[in-house]
C-alpha cells in the first residue's frame, strides 16, 4: 500500500481517541469556523498547521493560485463556498493566502508552458491583473523577484475580486467583515500580511497589533448606518 494513503490507519487508532471529545461536539453541534481561508493547493501550504486550528476552527478554500474568480463570471466551488462562509456561517474574517515558489504564479508570470494545459490557462486568467500590474509597473524585475511580484500583486488582485461577491460586498458595507492578504514564505515558516493602511506586506509579529487588508468598518457612503443583518 501507498505508505501515505496507510496513514489513515494512525488517525483511526492514535489520533482520534485523543481528539474524540472535540469530534463529538463538533458532530452534535455542528461547525462554527471563525475565519474562511482561501489558499493555493500546494502540498507545501497547510493552513490549519499555519493557523494551529483545530477541527472546527477554520473554513477553508484550496485552488492553484489561491483565485477568487470575480462574481458572475463563474458558478463554481469558489464562489459557492465564499457565499456559503459569509451568509451560512456568518463568517466574518476572510484570508487570501498566497505563498512563495507559487507554480501557477510562475505560470501567470511565464505563461510559455500552459499550452498543454487548456484548464489551467483559462483558470490563470483571473490573475491576469497581478501580471499586468507587475509587467507594467515593476519592468526591472526578473527571475525570482518578479514571480514574488506577481505572487503578492496576486494576493491583491484576489481581494479585489473577492469584493465583487455581493455577499461580501454587503457584509463590508455593514462593518462586519474584514478581509486579510497573506504571504506565506515557505522557506522561512513566515506570514507577511498586506497592511491596508500602508499598502504594504509587512511581518507579522505577535507583539504588535495584526495588519490587515481591509479593516472592517461601517460605510456610511449614503449618509445613512446601514442596517444590521438579521439575527
Ligand atoms: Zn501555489
Amino acid at each position: 500500500m501507498n505508505e501515505l494513503i496507510g496513514r489513515v490507519f494512525s488517525f483511526g487508532k492514535q489520533v482520534f481517541p485523543n481528539q474524540s471529545d472535540l469530534y463529538g461536539k463538533l458532530a452534535a453541534h455542528g461547525q462554527s469556523p471563525k475565519a474562511l481561508m482561501i489558499s493555493c493547493a500546494d502540498s507545501r501550504v497547510v493552513p490549519e498547521q499555519i493557523m494551529q486550528a483545530q477541527p472546527g476552527d477554520l473554513f477553508v478554500c484550496r485552488n492553484a493560485g489561491n483565485i477568487i474568480p470575480p462574481y458572475a463570471t463563474q458558478n463554481g466551488g469558489v464562489t459557492s463556498t465564499v457565499e456559503y462562509a459569509v451568509m451560512a456561517l456568518g463568517i466574518r474574517d476572510i484570508i487570501v493566502c498566497g505563498h512563495s515558489d507559487c507554480g501557477a504564479m510562475k505560470a501567470v508570470a511565464n505563461p510559455a508552458g500552459l499550452d498543454a494545459m487548456p484548464n489551467v490557462a483559462a483558470w490563470l486568467k483571473h490573475s491576469a491583473a497581478a501580471a499586468k500590474v507587475v509587467n507594467d509597473g515593476y519592468p526591472e524585475l526578473d527571475g525570482v523577484e518578479r514571480v514574488r511580484a506577481v505572487i503578492l500583486e496576486n494576493v491583491v488582485a484576489q481581494l479585489a475580486n473577492l469584493r465583487t461577491h455581493p455577499s461580501v460586498a454587503a457584509g463590508i458595507a455593514r462593518g462586519e467583515i474584514s478581509l486579510h492578504g497573506w504571504f506565506f514564505d515557505i522557506g522561512h515558516g513566515q506570514i507577511l500580511a498586506l497592511d491596508g493602511g500602508t499598502n504594504r506586506f509587512v511581518a507579522l509579529k505577535d507583539d504588535g497589533e495584526l495588519p490587515v487588508a481591509l479593516k472592517a468598518s461601517p460605510r456610511l457612503a449614503a449618509g445613512l448606518e446601514f442596517a444590521q443583518a438579521a439575527e
